[in-house]
């Protein structure tokens, strides 16, 4: 029998959701759809998901095609008017049991219509189910039936969706939400659930993990649902941190860094730039001292840190001297990790209206900042040779170190495992390690 195949675009949340979908899909008779979870944060990932979508159809001529995902939520009409598709899913239908039993009998000529007591979705003038409700009325976050991610070692398990804040280059909040939190016993649940499962590491996830609590009753913040977690949860060995924000992060958080070793010591920032002007005119929430302060205080708290982070090359009005500041930053914040963006202007955010830097500039920054990380990575690398660490054995060849550096390990290795380890030496992109 077929299973739902999934192509999945975009951030580890959405890696999750597929899971969920898997489950859903299965469960309202769709085993044999293909699933398309679409991403909206750059033109680039919107293109990507319809030439996945064009692809898929010839493929698969007799499986019925179902878009979803923060492209689909921002601009649902567009992935219905497609040939190629069948139906359409908003972000908030994707993840309800009751819209994929609609959906199949729908897909199976039935009328289509809203699940139940959900808010009517806005229904696009097709014969196709198109299911996409107003995502700024989501309120609620509830657990996913995921136990585990088929096919990895690491888990991951969403604890926060949706955002508040609204930066003026990013289309995220329109394709999520609100802030909205899972509430603590229920990530403690999931987290139990995916250890069981047999994953020995865990990443928590979200689009604003640093808010996570603020929806909720009392005022738990990141650092008590961390603390948390490793207390209800002393089998696992390691718990990640996906993305923070420098602005938001909580004392406790450090705290439980600083002295809980099951917390891996890497931490992805949402910093987007390093010039105080162009900060401003992201609308974030942090100065660039701040983001050099926040560094050196956490690497004084846990020296075996490093850190990743994301980056916006070429932002509308960004001059050449604006950029040597962010490009600065990589070296002041010591970022090894990096996710750079060329600045894709996205339709109906504020920054997509600002006077615009050439393409080609945005793309050339990007490489300059992209070859920038690669050399804090060396250094990195080289500062680790002949060190032993605990890797975890993530498929046969290949396993992840604490800190997040890929080690290249003895094939015999047991996948799965988390094993001792001794650096020999390094490419630059990836470690080299034998059995200690
Ligand atoms: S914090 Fe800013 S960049 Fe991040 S999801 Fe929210 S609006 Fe987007």
């Amino acid at each position: 029998m077929n299973a739902p195949h999934i192509i999945t675009f975009g951030c580890r949340l959405n890696a999750f959701e597929s899971e969920a979908m898997r489950r859903h899909a299965e469960a309202a008779g769709l085993s044999n759809a293909v699933i398309v979870n679409t991403c909206a944060v750059t033109a680039e990932a919107q293109r990507q998901a319809r030439q996945a979508i064009r692809k898929a159809r010839r493929s698969h001529p007799e499986r019925p095609l179902i878009v979803t995902g923060c492209a689909a939520q921002t601009d649902g009409a567009a992935f219905a008017a497609m040939p190629e598709t069948d139906a359409v899913l908003g972000n908030v239908e994707k993840l309800n049991a009751k819209a994929w039993r609609r959906l199949a009998q729908a897909l199976s000529h039935a009328e289509c219509s809203p699940p139940g007591d959900e808010p009517a979705p806005a229904v696009v003038e097709t014969e196709k189910p198109v299911m996409i409700s107003d995502i700024m009325a989501a309120r609620r976050l509830a657990p996913l039936p995921v136990a585990g991610m088929s096919g990895r070692t690491r888990a991951f398990v969403q604890v926060q969706n949706g955002c508040n804040h609204r930066c003026t280059f990013c289309i995220i909040p329109f394709g999520r939400g609100n802030a909205r939190s899972l509430p603590m016993e229920d990530v403690i649940a999931q987290v139990r659930a995916a250890r069981n499962a047999g994953h020995r590491e865990v990443v928590l996830t979200g689009v604003d993990l640093t808010s996570w609590g603020e929806d909720l009753p009392g005022q738990a913040r990141l650092g008590d649902l961390v603390a948390a977690v490793l207390k209800a949860v002393p089998e696992l060995e390691r718990l990640r941190i996906s993305s923070i924000d420098v602005a938001e992060i909580d004392e406790t958080f450090l705290n439980v860094l600083a002295q809980e070793e099951r917390l891996m010591p890497h931490l992805h920032l949402s910093l987007q730039a390093g010039d105080d002007m162009i900060l401003k005119r992201m609308k974030r929430r942090h100065s660039r001292a701040q983001a050099v302060d926040f560094c050196a205080r956490v690497r004084a708290l846990r020296p075996d840190v490093v850190f990743g982070a994301d980056l916006i090359a070429g932002f509308p009005t960004e001059t050449e001297e604006m950029f040597a500041n962010t490009l600065q930053l990589v070296e002041d914040c010591g970022l090894v990790w990096l996710h750079v963006f060329p600045f894709s202007p996205r339709p109906g955010t504020p920054a997509a209206r600002m006077p615009q830097v050439p393409a080609a500039t945005a793309r050339a920054r990007a490489q300059t900042l992209r070859a920038a990380g690669e050399q804090q990575k060396r250094a990195l690398f080289d500062s680790l040779l002949g060190e032993t660490m605990r890797v975890l054995v993530e498929r046969p060849g290949l396993a992840r170190a604490e800190n997040h550096a890929e080690v290249m390990v003895p094939e015999a290795l047991p996948v799965g495992e988390i094993v001792r380890v001794r650096i020999t030496g390094h490419d630059g992109m990836r470690l080299n390690g034998v059995a200690a």
